[in-house]
């Protein structure tokens, strides 16, 4: 899609709501996504399913939304507001970086599974020190499990993605040469990784157009009402399905800026929100 045959939009009205707010809630749009997806949810691996578990959870204090509210948020996006949203985040950060840090492909995998449950603030504290003594499956081995669980023992479950790191190291030496595979399927056939991690890696080292859905993306996924859907796969097809292709590139990058800073778990900062008058979020405080 280029500028000249870009669809129109047209500004909505912004809504009122109450201060504070919890996506908590499942969005109303979701129960009629959810039942033509739920033959593909299950064709992928569970992505870090606990993680989540509460974005998707009704709350027990949730009250009954007016009909009205309901509809509004179960309309779908048009395509020109997708067009729209998407080029405001361009406009507004046009390069989007990853916030994980890595020198290579294989760093990068490495620097994804570890961050599984983790902060990436966390993973780029142990990771630094780490990727200067081993940033190649062959360094990896050469520096062994014990000594690798000492460089990253401050991030959660850091005994299991020790053995995975080494095990994947392993395979990528027997299997592919020592180099990254280009795959989904390769991928995923690591240990320790799998269908978000192969989203990752194949759109930052390889840039392929993936979704990887996390937690954030999840959460502006379901709460914008731009593709809704109970589990990580669910969203990811459905944003896929509605982002134009030109987007796919940066996409998960700005929805994942946007859950971490704007759209944030539980008090959204609907106010300096960009795609505030496109949210479907009943409960948005603009
Ligand atoms: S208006 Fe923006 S910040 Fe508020 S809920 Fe919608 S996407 Fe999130």
């Amino acid at each position: 899609m280029n500028k000249s045959t870009k669809p129109s939009v047209k500004k909505m009205s912004s809504k009122g709501g109450s201060a504070r707010k919890s996506y908590s809630r499942k969005h109303p749009a979701v129960k009629s996504s959810q039942k033509a997806e739920s033959k593909t949810a299950t064709a992928g691996k569970p992505v870090l399913k606990s993680a989540f578990k509460s974005a998707s959870r009704p709350a027990r204090t949730a009250k009954k939304l007016p009909a009205k509210s309901q509809s509004e948020a179960a309309r779908p996006w048009t395509a020109a507001e997708v067009y729209e949203a998407f080029s405001r985040f361009r406009k507004a950060n046009p390069e989007p970086k990853g916030e994980l840090e890595h020198l290579n492909p294989y760093t990068l995998l490495v620097a994804v599974v570890l961050s599984a449950q983790a902060t990436d603030a966390g993973v780029n504290k142990a990771t630094r020190a780490l990727f200067a003594v081993a940033d190649t499956p062959q360094k990896m081995l050469a520096l062994g499990e014990e000594r690798l669980r000492d460089y990253i023992k401050t991030i959660g479950l850091y005994r299991t993605k020790a053995k995975n790191v080494i095990a994947l190291s392993q395979k990528l030496i027997a299997d592919f040469d020592g180099e990254v595979p280009r795959t989904r399927a390769g991928i995923e056939s690591l240990p320790g990784a799998g269908r978000k991690t192969a989203n990752v890696v194949l759109n930052m080292a390889f840039s392929e157009h993936t979704m990887a859905v996390d937690t954030h993306v999840f959460r502006v996924g379901n709460r914008t009402g731009l593709a809704p859907g109970k589990t990580p796969l669910d969203v990811e097809l459905g944003l896929e399905r509605v982002i134009p292709s030109e987007f796919m590139l940066h996409a998960h990058h700005w929805l994942i800026l946007h859950g971490r800073y704007t759209c944030l778990a539980r008090s959204p900062r609907c106010e300096v929100c960009l795609i505030n008058d496109l949210c479907r979020w009943p409960e948005k405080t603009v």
